[in-house]
Formats: structure tokens, sequence, C-alpha cells
């Protein structure tokens, strides 16, 4: 086998609970996760030597984004490397145009990437169950990320339940100048001190029952009352979605990308104009949820 080609797809959460702290410094968390179409693609091949060579593509900018063995799909490559005594090298090459270090999982859709290219790669007979198990270990958004599609995600985020997919929309995304540290958002999330919780078990039903308006109305981000204090341009561009007719607007994750779900393409696309023309962001995206 040659060469495998891999997209790495970002993900959005349409609700994101926490619903405490564990002893351990984990959060627990209640989350719906909905893979959307705006992806990192990796090209994975067999080299001599042994090794591990990862690259970043000339075609965009990977400033930011560590290419060496902290990067999670080098650290992907070696976890199976050494478990299977893999003796040829692999040769990797990541085009990053998920925004870094933002709330889309990016690194983490990578490295469930690099696991499944892997197990293509050399024939491993890894099941998805056991590529999630390997994944969790590196990151807790991984096993999500193998499975992809909309999902209720529990525990640490290993706990999945696939959900049927979201009904279709335009979903706008804009990610504001700053890196969000992931870490630095649950270190001073005060869980005790919430107001509001998400309905994510309402979430849940309303997207069993294939109802869009039913997810809307229950958006929402426990984590935006860490991030949008600390970076108020969140909320700016939360309201101008608003303002050019999305139907709700939300912070990803831990942030700072800000997605709106609109009714057509058109106000999305306004949306978008208003959003770069007032330089709020320069990284937006037009995209859909994908399955
Ligand atoms: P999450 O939504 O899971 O919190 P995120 O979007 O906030 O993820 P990432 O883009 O995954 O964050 O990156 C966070 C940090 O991880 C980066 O600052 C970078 O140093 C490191 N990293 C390691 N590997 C990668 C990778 N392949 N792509 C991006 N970042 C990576």
């Amino acid at each position: 086998m040659g060469e495998i080609i891999l997209q790495a797809y970002a993900k959005i959460n349409l609700g994101l609970d926490v619903l405490r702290k564990r002893e351990d410094g984990y959060h627990e968390v209640k989350m719906i996760m909905q893979r959307i179409s705006l992806a990192d693609t990796l090209v994975l091949r067999k080299c001599p030597g042994g090794g591990i060579l990862l690259q970043g593509d000339t075609e965009t900018d990977v400033s930011g984004v560590p290419m060496d063995a902290s990067n999670l799909v080098y650290r992907a490559i070696q976890m199976l490397k050494e478990e299977f005594q893999l003796e040829e090298g692999v040769e990797a090459v990541l085009t990053k145009r998920i925004p870094v270090a933002a709330g889309m999982a990016g690194g983490s859709a990578d490295a469930a990437a690099a696991l499944k290219g892997m197990n293509q790669l050399f024939s491993l007979g890894l099941s998805e169950q056991e590529l999630r198990d390997r994944g969790v270990k590196l990151g807790a958004d991984i096993p999500y990320c193998i499975m992809g599609g909309t999902a209720l995600s529990e525990g640490i985020g290993e706990r999945l339940t696939p959900l049927p997919p979201l009904p279709s929309c335009h979903i706008l995304i804009a990610k504001p100048p700053v890196s969000v540290s992931t870490a630095f958002v649950y270190g001073n999330l005060r869980v005790d001190e919430l107001l509001e919780h998400p309905d994510i078990d309402g979430m849940t039903e309303a997207i069993r029952q294939g109802s869009l308006q039913g997810v809307i109305d229950r958006m929402g981000n426990v984590l935006e009352t860490v991030t949008i204090p600390a970076y108020p341009e969140i909320a700016v561009i939360k309201s101008i979605m608003l303002e050019y007719g999305a139907e709700r607007s939300l912070m990803s994750g831990s942030g700072p990308t800000v997605f709106g779900i609109f009714p057509d393409e058109a106000k999305a696309m306004q949306a978008e104009q208003a959003i770069r023309k007032a330089g709020y962001a320069e990284q937006t995206y037009l995209v859909q949820p994908l399955l």
C-alpha cells in the first residue's frame, strides 16, 4: 500500500455542559458534538529509516503548530509504532486548515486521522472501538473525532452515544485572532457557581426527533462564562451574527471560535462580510454539518 490520504474534520459543540470536577482533575462534561465540513488533510506513507518524519504542507500556515514529537499526529503514530513494534518509518504531511487553539478540536481530529491511517497503512486490524480506546490516552476529544457525525459525549469525552444526523443548515464559523488555552478555561471555571446549565437531554431528544428548532432553542456553552470576560470580542461576534439573521450563535468548545446557525446561505454570507469588515475575524468559514 503506497499512500493514505485522510481528511481530519473539525467539530463544533452545539451544547456544552460541565457537571463537576473530578478528584483526578478532569472535568465531567456533557456535550453535543457536531462534525463540520472544515478539515485538515493528512497524508501518510511508509518510508525507509524507521523514524517518524512529520512536515507541514507548504500551502498552509502551520506556525503555532509544533511539528516535532509533541504534535498529536506524531504521538499517535509513535503510540501504534511502539505497541505493534513496527520497524518501517512513517512520513506524514499535514495541511492545517482548522484554526489552532480555537475550540474546534483540530489537534484531536489530526490525531484521530493518524490512528485510522496507521491502522490502514499497516493493516493492524483494530476495530473502531479499539482505536477509540487508544485515542483517549492522547486526548479526551479524540474518541469522538474517530467516530464523527453527531454525538452525545459524556464522562471526560470517552462515553459516546451516536445520534441521528443534524437536519441540514448553514453554519458560519468565525475565529477571532486570539488563541485560547483549553487548560486556562477549565482552570478558571467555577462549576459550583454556574447559574445556568444547557438542557443537553432536551437537545439530545430534539436531535432524535429531527427538530433543528429544538436544537437551536437549547444551544448553550458554560465555558462562555470564562472565555467571554477574557475576550469580549467573542460577544461582539455573537451579536453581529444575530443582527444579520442567525437563529442563534454560540462559542464552540473553550473558544474563541464562534458559530452561528443561519436559515439561508445569503444571510450567513452577509454576516461573514460584516464580521470581516469590522475586523473581528479573518478566519471565517461557511460550512455544513457532516455525518
Ligand atoms: P479542543 O477543541 O480539543 O480544545 P483546540 O481547538 O482548542 O482543541 P488545538 O487546535 O487542537 O486546540 O490545539 C491546541 C494545542 O495543541 C496547540 O496550541 C498546539 O500547540 C498543540 N498541537 C499538537 N498537535 C497539534 C495539531 N496536530 N494541530 C494543532 N495543534 C496541535
